[in-house]
């Protein structure tokens, strides 16, 4: 086992306590003690079992492999590492006749459930009242997620954001919504944690020993419930986190989590305080933002890494955001040739665009996290659909998506025959009264009478690879080779559901099939992770707090925001601040540096770059 830990790490490793909890800075080694923690307890215990939950797929994957790494061995079946997420779909389905379900419910994704929600308000509104409403359907969503993550009442919430709305109307928006679900057995995300915590409640024993918690400032209420539930079924838990990283509040994420876990289990505390990670440079500016901070508990990082080359980190002033692109590209490329990782994060989407066109033009191969998903993409979710009408031919979303892709076959005839289905009619019969759908009719034909799930995906793909061409004749190749890894990673799972399941809980980014030095990033997907060089683009007052964020709460999670960001900083950190930006009309705006930066140049070494 290796055991290159200072004393605190040690004592977290080795802590006895039933409720365990790291709270320390970025960089400190929380992930690392929580693998070697979790090697330590299944070496000492070969026969007990434990629970290892994080926030993404890609996470629970890496501290997997660590866990073999050290025990030197597989972890199966003592082992169970997941996202709570996935947790829940597996506790469900065990356990689905006690929470009032059947185990063939399909989990529906978040542009799922927006599909269900438009179709709830075009039930209820003519199409003209629906351009007038000030609330629209992803707002209703969003809504309805946060009161029900965090326990409280929907229509009080409701009525906080808009004073004057019809809350009748709301009412009936979100019963009708249930009820298209339960009627086509859709669990959507927030279901899947809401079941998953009556499941666990049926159980008498906790079946693990120990629960391993990582990230746990993103929790929201119902997860923290269910560890809880885990800790008077028996289990042990241990948790690590960071208040000061804390950046899902928007989602219902409740950092308060961590407070409550030390008083209402009377847990352990132990705080870390060196950084592996970073220069000490890089950290003093790390500090010095989130000092400011009135929320967060006081840590100082301190660097334990002392490179030979200590430097500031820069703020490099561009004229405008092309130059910056240009700028950026170059410098990547540098580092890059070098050798070494290196990252250009943003807060949004929309600012790495730009540089992504600069690295393409200069043929500089790069990695993509965050944006868009692919399996989010269109060709996927027709490529899916296909399977889940196979496993259930009453999914109402999947059904329409396939007639849809058909001429001749809009929203009004794909409702008329998906009714005739749903109301009873079998899809053979309700496909014949519409001539444009013979091919689809014989091809369901065959389809449903196949056995095999890897023949069930050979068939579709040869199916719809025609369609696609039809569909999406620009981008063919590209969309088709996304098709054929897809059907590669079925060999990773065990049946059809499974793997319709992980794709979406954990949609695939288009990252993870090359593995390159240079990354692009939004800071919500670097949250974890490390890179030797990093550059942080457009350092602008409307970027950085975000415009839209206008309460102290909202600005304070812009900041911890921007905190995550520098501290994925191993060696290098640069900021880019360009004068002007480009807006639509061709005309530029005149922009000021973020806040979170001003009174920061004994940090700093500033640069105007050429
Ligand atoms: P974050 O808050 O960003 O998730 P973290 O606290 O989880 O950070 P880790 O990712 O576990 O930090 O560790 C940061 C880096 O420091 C990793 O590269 C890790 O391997 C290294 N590290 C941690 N502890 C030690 C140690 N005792 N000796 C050497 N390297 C260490
Ligand atoms: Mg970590």
């Amino acid at each position: 086992m290796d055991l290159n830990l200072n004393e605190d790490q040690k004592r977290a490793v080795y802590s006895d306590s039933r409720a365990l909890l790291i709270v320390a800075g970025a960089g400190t080694g929380k992930t690392r003690v929580l693998t070697t923690r979790a090697a330590r307890l299944i070496k000492e215990n070969p026969d007990a079992r434990y629970l290892l939950l994080t926030f993404t797929k890609k996470a629970a994957r890496e501290m997997t492999t660590r866990v073999r790494e050290l025990i030197e061995e597989d972890t199966k079946n003592r082992l169970y590492s997941g996202t709570f997420h996935s947790f829940c779909s597996n506790i469900i389905r065990r356990r689905s006749e006690r929470v009032g379900l059947t185990n063939d419910f399909v989990i529906i994704d978040e542009s799922d459930s927006l599909d269900l929600m438009k179709k709830v308000f075009s039930r209820i509104y003519s199409k003209e009242k629906i351009d007038s409403l000030i609330f629209k359907p992803k707002d209703i969503l969003s809504l309805y997620s946060y009161a029900r993550n965090n326990n409280q009442d929907f229509i009080e919430i409701v009525q906080r954001k808009y004073k004057y709305v019809n809350f009748e109307d709301i009412k009936k928006i979100i019963s009708l919504y249930e009820l298209n679900k339960k009627e086509r057995n859709y669990l959507d995300f927030d279901d899947l944690l809401m079941y998953g915590l009556l499941a666990i409640k049926t159980l008498e024993k906790s079946p693990f020993d120990e629960v391993l918690v990582d990230e746990f400032q993103d929790t929201n209420q119902i997860q923290a419930e269910m560890l809880y539930y885990f800790y008077d079924l028996g289990s042990r838990i241990s948790a690590v986190g960071d208040d000061a990283q804390s950046i899902y509040s928007f989602r219902g994420a409740y950092y308060e989590n961590m407070f409550n876990f030390i008083k209402r289990l009377d847990a352990e505390k132990i705080i870390l305080s060196s950084n592996y990670r970073s220069t000490q440079q890089i950290l003093d500016i790390a500090n010095s933002i989130i000092q400011s901070s009135y929320s967060s508990i006081k840590k100082e990082l301190v660097a334990n890494v002392r490179l030979k080359e200590n430097v500031k980190p820069k703020l490099v002033i561009v004229s405008d955001d092309w130059e910056e692109a240009r700028y950026v590209a170059r410098e990547m490329q540098k580092f890059g040739e070098k050798g070494l990782k290196v990252a250009a994060l943003y807060r949004a989407a929309y600012i790495g665009r730009n540089l992504e066109s600069q690295l393409n033009s200069m043929g500089i191969k790069y990695s993509f996290y965050g944006g868009q998903k692919l399996t989010e993409s269109a060709h996927a979710k027709d490529f899916m659909s296909f399977l889940r009408v196979f496993v259930n031919p009453k999914d109402e979303i999947a059904l329409i998506r396939i007639l849809k892709m058909f001429p001749g076959i809009g929203e009004k005839k794909a409702e008329k025959i998906k009714d005739a289905v749903i109301s009873g009619d079998n899809l053979k019969k309700a496909l014949s009264k519409e001539k444009n759908l013979e091919e689809l009719n014989i091809f369901f034909d065959k389809l449903f009478k196949i056995t095999d799930w890897h023949d069930l995906l050979e068939l579709v793909f040869d199916f719809y690879k025609d369609i696609m061409n039809r569909l999406y004749p620009e981008n063919y190749e590209e969309r088709e080779e996304d098709l054929i890894k897809f059907m590669d990673m079925s060999s990773n799972y065990d049946n059809l559901v499974e793997y319709l399941e992980a794709f979406t809980l954990d949609p695939v980014e288009k990252s993870e099939f090359d593995n390159n030095n240079v990354i692009l990033s939004t800071i919500h997907s670097a949250k974890g992770l490390e890179f030797d060089v990093v550059f942080l683009l457009s350092v602008i007052e409307s970027v950085y707090p975000h415009f839209r964020a206008q309460s102290t709460d909202e600005i304070e999670e812009e900041r911890r925001l921007f905190y995550v960001a520098i501290t994925r900083a191993k060696q290098r950190l640069i900021f880019t601040f360009p004068r002007h930006s480009k807006k639509s009309r061709g005309y530029f705006a005149k922009n000021t540096i973020s806040p979170f930066l001003r009174e920061k140049d004994n940090y700093l070494e500033v640069f105007i770059a050429r």
